[in-house]
């Protein structure tokens, strides 16, 4: 045996304490009073999980608020802000810019990741070199899968398809999509799906952010996800129109996204800053219910989407932060419903990511995060720091919980 990490509380079960035993990067027991010739650490009684998820984030495009001018009145439009900077983003500026905020990831506990990148003639591949050879710098710390898409639109801008294929017929696992910045969504959902099902890859596609109901672009991927029995392999991201919709409306949606296998990523930072724009007073919150979509059976996630840019102009890349500020905002209270964000962050997460050797298990990757709570409940309503990652195995961050020096 290499390591016993000794005393820590799973994050399924965490009313025992238990002691996990790793050997050559995996768990290989976990039980009661572990003993062997290794390494030893105490958790003290802490939670355990098998590391944070963050099912999306852009790391491409985190980091370059300050490159951007500030709005002018209510209505933010991210995409054409951002525009204009692409042709000035080398390979280098986007993996030193992604390399910072991936080691925030990390330090806040996060050990399996897709991140969302951009692909289009002002960016070319650069953001998905970019991304490709830092997945690989960190495989150390953290596996990363890329979700190309195209983020200003598709069928009204030439060239981009043809690049999304090079980036697929290149290996890209995952294909998505952001319609809103369509002139035709439709036609871009439709395309979307017709190159997943040619290129044989998951979807995971921004959708329904904006002022009305009127028009969903989810109710046509219902529509093809059914109709090409892909149940299982697409996720939905945001889906902040769910919230302006009654309980009851949104309860149906919910059990028909369930029924289909559609997965849902919350994005509660975004949302919050981007969604009731069309107000100056009475401005709603915008964020979906990640609770009421899970008490419908959907698999849910939710993540941090972006870091200091035009979408959202803050961010330390803690998911348990986001949890909290999701609680906050959805005025979630109770320790069951705190738990679930919890789960959202880990084992609802990486079922979402369809990652099949992630948990606490034996035989599973020894990825391991101790933080610094007994509860996940406690960890969503205090925002308790992780204190310790193991990465197969490996220590890759150590925390050390604060000390305040009390005069004698
Ligand atoms: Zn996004």
């Amino acid at each position: 045996m290499d390591l016993i990490v000794k005393n820590v509380r799973p994050v399924t079960a965490p009313e025992t304490t238990v002691d996990i035993a790793v050997e050559s990067g995996r768990i290989v027991a976990i039980g009661a009073n572990l003993a062997g010739d290794a390494e030893i650490y105490d958790a003290g009684g802490r939670l355990a999980c098998a590391g944070l998820v963050e099912t999306h984030i852009h790391l491409d495009k985190s980091r370059i608020i300050d490159r951007c001018p500030l709005p002018e009145g209510r209505r933010v439009n991210p995409v054409t802000t951002v525009a204009p900077l692409k042709p000035a983003m080398s390979v280098e500026d986007i993996y030193t810019r992604a390399e910072t905020t991936l080691k925030e990831c990390l330090v806040n506990g996060a050990t399996r990741m897709r991140t969302q990148v951009e692909i289009d003639p002002a960016m070319g591949l650069r953001g998905f070199e970019a991304i490709n050879a830092l997945a690989a710098a960190y495989k150390w710390a953290i596996d990363i899968e890329a979700c190309v898409f195209p983020q200003d639109g598709l069928t009204n801008y030439p060239g981009t398809e043809e690049l999304l294929v090079e980036a697929l017929k290149a290996g890209a696992p995952v294909l998505g999509a952001a319609p809103r910045y369509d002139s035709d969504p439709t036609a871009q959902v439709d395309r979307i799906f017709a190159l997943a099902r040619e290129y044989d890859v998951p979807l995971d596609l921004h959708l329904d952010v904006g002022d009305s109901t009127e028009h969903m672009d989810v109710r046509r991927v219902l529509e093809l996800t059914e109709r090409y029995k892909l149940g299982g392999r697409v996720v939905v991201g945001h889906m902040a129109k769910l919230s302006l919709m009654p309980p009851a409306e949104s309860a149906a949606m919910a059990r028909r996204l369930a029924d289909a296998g559609i997965a849902v990523t919350v994005l509660p930072a975004t949302d919050l800053y981007l969604m009731g724009r069309d107000r100056d007073h009475d401005v709603r919150r915008g964020v979906a219910d990640v609770n009421h979509l899970h008490a419908h059976g959907v698999t849910c996630s939710l993540s941090s989407n972006n870091i200091l840019n035009p979408a959202t102009p803050y961010g330390d890349c803690s998911l348990i932060r986001i949890a909290n500020l999701h609680a906050n905002i959805l005025q979630v209270v109770g320790a069951s419903k705190l738990r679930d964000l919890f789960l959202m962050l880990s084992e609802h997460s990486a079922r979402l990511l369809d990652l099949a050797d992630y948990g606490l298990e034996a035989g599973k990757p020894a990825d391991i995060v101790i933080i610094d709570a007994a509860t996940p409940e406690q960890a969503v309503a205090e925002i308790r720091p992780p204190l310790a990652v193991w990465k197969r195995g490996r220590r890759t961050v150590t925390r050390q919980p604060a000390v305040l020096h009390q005069p004698a």
